[in-house]
């Protein structure tokens, strides 16, 4: 799937913007977000922690915080808009046509409930004319899938029975339980030591692969990425900052914020040296600064960075970038206020 020409769309999002607060001047806490996601393929959303990514996504399922909105914008699903659904409208998508694995299981699976039993009521809630049998059997079949061992006696199991790596097995087999054409995957290997890690992005390769589902991989880590993404979403203080296939990214990343990103990679960090960091913190929500909202960390900020705010422009086939500079000079390193590597 890697390469610029670009699969049919599955998902449109335009214009996204989520808000919080009362009054005529809520907090924007997504502003502005166009994302496509194309069928079969793999998009990785990145970003440190508040920078609007899971919202995105979350917004898209009718899945936001208590408090959190829509302010406006589409997200668009076989021609028609997600963000107006109403619950029962949103039922059949969520589960169904879209699955959704967390970082923490325990946001998807009821520790009350035999695991085998959640892939049951999901594909009932989705077939009602499946019987309660047939279901147990593609239940045992979807654990066998995902690499549960002696999945018939693991199905009759409670959650606190499985280790981290398996509650995070069986939530994907929940979701792809229904065969989706697309999952959403926020953090889902954060929590989980390497090895485990690497067996659960193989799971995202194979349901990509087999099944044809097109991943949103919602991460911090760019390395991540590099193993199973066709295209990169970088998003800081709730925008898009650059976007375009993952080789291009990472060849010729044109956003400081990105390059930051690129050189905190933990493989990069000497051995014994604590991991590099992009320095200082990204703005909360009401107080992200006027223009670029990177310009406080940016050592690249230009005199108009801190007034205009830059949009995103092409910068190579299917390459944008919203960035002030036209190229950045050629280190991917130390171009923040305090340097990459620290
Ligand atoms: Fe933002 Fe300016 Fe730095 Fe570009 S150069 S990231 S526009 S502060």
């Amino acid at each position: 799937m890697s390469g610029t020409r670009r699969p049919e769309p599955l998902l449109e999002i335009r214009d996204l913007r989520l808000e919080t607060g009362p009054g005529p001047d809520p907090v924007r806490l997504v502003d502005g977000v166009d994302l496509t996601i194309g069928a079969g393929e793999v998009l990785g959303l990145v970003g440190e922690s508040g920078s609007g990514k899971s919202l995105t996504m979350r917004s898209v399922l009718g899945l936001l915080p208590t408090g959190v909105r829509v302010g406006g914008g589409e997200a668009l699903w076989d021609g028609s808009d997600l963000l107006a659904y109403d619950e029962k409208r949103l039922r059949p998508v969520r589960g169904g046509e879209v699955g959704m694995v967390f970082q923490d299981p325990s946001q998807a699976l009821d520790p009350l409930m035999r695991v085998g039993d959640h892939i049951v009521e999901t594909l009932r809630l989705h077939d009602r004319g499946l019987s309660r049998s047939a279901a147990r059997e593609r239940a045992v079949a979807a654990l066998a899938g995902v690499g549960v061992p002696d999945p018939a006696r693991r199905a009759r199991q409670y959650p606190h029975e499985f280790s981290g790596g398996m509650k995070q097995r069986a939530m994907i087999a929940v979701a792809l339980a229904n065969r989706p054409r697309l999952l959403i995957a926020d953090e889902p290997t954060t929590a989980l030591d390497v090895t485990i890690q690497a067996q659960i992005l193989d799971l995202l390769r194979t349901a990509r692969d087999e099944l044809g589902t097109a991943v949103v991989l919602i991460t911090h880590d760019l390395g991540l990425v590099a193993e199973i993404s066709d295209r990169v979403a970088v998003m800081y203080a709730g925008r898009i900052v650059e976007t375009g296939p993952v080789e291009r990214i990472f060849r010729e990343p044109a956003h400081p914020y990105t390059r930051g990103l690129l050189a905190s990679r933990p493989h990069l960090a000497a051995r014994g040296t604590d991991l590099p960091a992009i320095g200082g913190q990204p703005p909360a929500p009401a107080q992200r600064p006027s223009g670029c909202a990177f310009h406080p960390r940016c050592a690249l900020a230009l005199p108009e960075c801190s007034v205009q705010v830059p949009t995103l422009t092409i910068r190579g086939a299917g390459h944008l970038a919203a960035c002030h500079l036209e190229a950045p000079p050629e280190t991917t390193a130390d171009t923040t206020s305090e340097g990459v590597l620290r």
